[in-house]
């Protein structure tokens, strides 16, 4: 082929050697990542190296007999939206149900900064040291606007990252919380079925993801700072309701004092509040999750919790309760979702919305008028 055959039309004829373009022999195929297969117009055949499909059952006897690989694929399996996948991954976790519910689940939250991580990473290497398996989990609602997670840079936990004993799992990073808590859930469910001992999932202080994580937990426990400014206080109190332990953090060095003196305050505050756990008093402690230091009394506060709780009933009716709360929550977060993405519902609410917010319409006939809406 000649240079000026393979000329494009707009390129005047004749002016190829002068013109700012160079026209290149083309490939037939394998070229810029594009196979020979679909240039050809064939189908891709499975490579020597994909993976073999597995079927649910193989999955969850992966999971029952601690594979590692197959554990992470049966988690992937159940954060997928995909309807067959969200189907097979049912499939699973109904054969892993009757082995779950052994470990101690423990929700961990405070403001960024406050030591999560490395209270997670000390607890945790602690908890290896001892015997147990653990598993990390997170709660990370704002990760799909962020583009990171809480957990994204967890997997620098050197010091319990690369035990074979230990699992981390950074947040699911897509949808709504409802949608995240329940991939959680059943993350740790699987993680559970999996055989480890202990649960550890961390979720942000700010919104409502603090809640969703009590509402999965046995044990909520609150990371603080001594000498925090008033303004985050006012926010404290809500989810100081929900922890069972309150800890302050970071009582080191020339911190060690103001960590003790805050201590003690919380300690007082806390006659006050409702207590989140029936039949527990929270209490206020110390650590320096940077020097290992007070973890493991931390440890033995969990434990008698779980004495306490298990004696008097509270810890298997609360898992019994939490088990009933969270069909509701998965019911209303579909009912919802169907509701916002009716098509007529989507015709029909910027209008309503604009009546109602220029008080031409009740809210009360608004909700009327939606609801006729979607019955129809
Ligand atoms: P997160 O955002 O709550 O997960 O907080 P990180 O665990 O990332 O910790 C935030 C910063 O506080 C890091 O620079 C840590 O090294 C530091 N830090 C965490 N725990 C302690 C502690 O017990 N003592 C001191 N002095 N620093 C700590």
């Amino acid at each position: 082929m000649s240079n000026d055959e393979k000329r494009p039309s707009w390129v005047p004829e004749g002016g190829a050697e002068g013109f700012a373009c160079r026209v290149m022999d083309g490939v037939a195929a394998g070229h810029d990542g594009i196979s020979a297969y679909k240039s050809a117009g064939k189908s891709r055949k499975a490579s020597k190296y994909s993976r073999p499909k597995l079927t649910p059952k193989q999955l969850a006897e992966g999971v029952l007999n601690s594979d590692r690989g197959l554990l992470g694929r049966a988690i992937t399996l159940a954060e997928s939206n995909l309807p067959t996948h969200v189907d097979q991954a049912q499939e699973v976790l109904k054969t892993l149900l009757p082995h779950t519910g052994k470990s101690m689940r423990i929700g961990i939250t405070g403001v960024p900064g406050v030591g999560k991580s490395t209270f997670i990473e000390s607890l945790g290497y602690y908890l290896l040291n001892n015997g147990y398996k653990v598993a990390v989990l997170a709660v990370d609602p704002s990760s799909s606007k962020s583009g990171g997670s809480i957990l994204g840079d967890k997997t620098r936990m050197e010091r319990i990252g690369r035990d074979e004993r230990c699992f981390i799992r950074p947040s699911p990073s897509s949808g709504t919380l409802g949608g995240v808590a329940r991939k959680t859930r059943e993350t740790m469910l699987i993680c559970e079925a999996a055989g480890f001992d202990v649960i550890l999932i961390e979720t942000v202080g700010v919104g409502q993801s603090e809640t969703t994580v009590r509402s999965m937990v046995d044990f909520f426990l609150l990371l603080m700072l001594a000498g925090a400014g008033d303004e985050l206080q006012g926010i404290k109190k809500g989810i100081m309701e929900l922890a069972d332990a309150l800890v302050i953090n970071k009582a080191d060095g020339d911190n060690e004092l103001p960590a003790k003196m805050a201590r003690n305050e919380y300690e007082r505050a806390m006659h006050y509040l409702q207590p989140s756990t029936e039949g527990w008093v929270s209490h206020a402690f110390t650590c320096s999750a940077a020097k290992d230091k007070g973890i493991e009394d931390i440890w033995k506060v969990i434990l008698k919790f779980k004495e306490v709780t298990t004696e008097s009933g509270v810890f298997a009716n609360h898992r019994r309760q939490q088990n009933i709360n969270w069909v509701h929550d998965m019911v209303d977060e579909h009912l919802r979702n169907l509701f916002t993405r009716h098509p007529e519902i989507v015709k029909a609410l910027p209008e309503i919305e604009k009546r109602v917010a220029d008080e031409e319409l009740p809210a009360v006939s608004a909700v009327q008028k939606l609801i006729e809406i979607f019955e129809q």
